[in-house]
């Protein structure tokens, strides 16, 4: 049999006891007769913890020792999760990123992998060893120092080495049973999805779907790789990520997944900007400078009387301040009235590989939202994907009556949420 790559997420090796319950299953699976490669996220909270730790030592710690700092939160699991594989008879090594092979650019804490020579983890495997990888952090090629390839980032560590190892499947273990039609805090009545294609998982992620990073579905088409997204705490099936290729003709497809949400991003307005040609270059120009990413941009009609129009876009929050001061320095040459600045919006969006061929899911979307009474103030759309912004006050409930309007609510509560703490 091939190879298995597992990857268990903080909140499944937050303690000793859940150590020890990993290596049991990451054992069991090996007696099944399965090579497998595992990789770890550090224990619960513990990369958060060595933030704050840091920021209480200085404001601004240098980023190379910021990342030697957090990649120690993997070591301690990797170690631990060895130990434990040893304690119950079988054969385990821990690997750092750097021994793994995971070669990185040197962007510090936001590292992108260039390549994966995974020599140590295969000769491992042939020794009849268990490997047991640090997620999250690689090594530079030009540097060589230590890298970190931002929050969350274990899932695509562990999916750019099932790739490189060819593994059969890249099994993803967080504390909830799979991908839900909906966030099942906000929605009770959400559903486990058996099955979903790569395509609409890539949406559902970058829509604020937190279940999966977004660079770990991108590998995962790139490279064809299905996932398996389940529990640590329980035995049922989780849910398959189907890649595009693989996807057989005879599978039905729902026409929606699911309904995501996001509540990371701002809006700006740039009030009153003369109609002519070249001034939204000239403004996207300046944000472009600043490496802001940018996510929904509409301008309106100009009104005849003042040849005046709005544009406005979102980004990310954390972004707000560079792009607002990106569009201060240009206002006299742009010749704009004012900017406005409102962090208090949110995204929902409606994502399904159906709505491709099944006319009215705008109109039924836009419906749902007008009888739950919220308003919506910007749209985007693409082959797959309907996206509105709200207030952020009225997200939950914009969530709520679009997984009803789209008969999305099972009849029991499927969602159990096993461990974590939600930081
Ligand atoms: N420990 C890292 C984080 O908390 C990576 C991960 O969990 O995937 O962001
Ligand atoms: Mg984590």
């Amino acid at each position: 049999m091939g190879i298995v790559v597992q990857k268990y997420g903080g909140s499944s090796v937050a303690d000793a006891t859940g150590i020890k319950r990993v290596a049991q299953r990451i054992v069991n699976t090996r007696k099944a007769g399965h090579d497998v490669v595992v990789v770890v996220s550090a224990m619960g909270d513990t990369t958060d913890e060595l933030r704050d730790l840091a920021e209480q030592v200085t404001p601004l710690p240098p980023p190379r020792e910021l990342d030697m700092l957090l990649t120690a939160g993997e070591r301690m699991s990797m170690a631990l999760v060895a130990m434990a594989i040893a304690q119950l008879g079988h054969k385990a090594q821990s690997f750092t990123g750097s021994q793994a092979g995971v070669i990185t650019d040197s962007a510090h804490g936001k590292a992108k992998i260039i390549d994966i020579t995974p020599g140590r983890i295969e000769n491992a495997i042939k020794d009849g060893a268990i490997a047991i990888v640090a997620g999250f952090q690689g090594v530079s090629q030009d540097t060589k120092d230590v890298t970190t390839l931002g929050r969350g980032a274990s899932d695509t560590t562990a999916v750019a080495l099932a790739a490189a190892l060819k593994a059969d499947v890249c099994e993803i273990y967080s504390d909830v049973d799979g991908v839900f039609t909906a966030d099942p805090r906000i929605v009770p009545a959400a559903r486990k999805l058996d099955r979903i294609s790569t395509e609409e998982m890539l949406e559902m992620a970058a829509c604020g779907a937190k279940i999966l990073h977004l660079r770990c579905v991108e590998y995962a088409r790139r490279y064809d790789m299905p996932i398996h997204v389940r529990s640590s705490f329980s035995q049922k099936e989780g849910t398959w990520i189907i890649p595009d290729a693989q996807q057989g003709a005879e599978m039905e497809q729902a026409i929606i997944a699911g309904v995501a949400h996001d509540r990371s991003e701002a809006k700006i307005t740039v009030v009153g900007v003369p109609d002519k040609v070249g001034e939204a270059a000239r403004i996207f120009e300046a944000l472009g400078a600043t490496e802001v990413n940018l996510d929904m941009v509409v301008q309106n009609v100009s009104a005849a009387s003042t040849g005046l129009t709005d544009i406005s876009f979102t980004l990310p929050r954390t972004d707000g301040q560079a792009a607002m001061s990106a569009l201060a320095r240009i206002q006299d040459e742009v010749g704009y009235d004012q900017l406005l600045y409102n962090d208090q919006v949110g995204k929902v969006s409606l994502i399904g590989a159906g709505m491709r061929s099944h006319p009215g899911i705008t109109a039924r979307f836009f419906a749902a939202l007008a009888s739950a009474g919220v308003n919506i103030e910007m749209i985007s759309t693409s082959e797959i994907r309907i996206s509105v912004i709200v207030e952020e006050a009225r997200v939950d409930e914009a969530v709520r009556a679009t997984h009803t309007a789209f008969d999305l609510d099972s009849d029991e509560v499927e969602a159990v949420v096993y461990g974590g703490t939600g930081r």
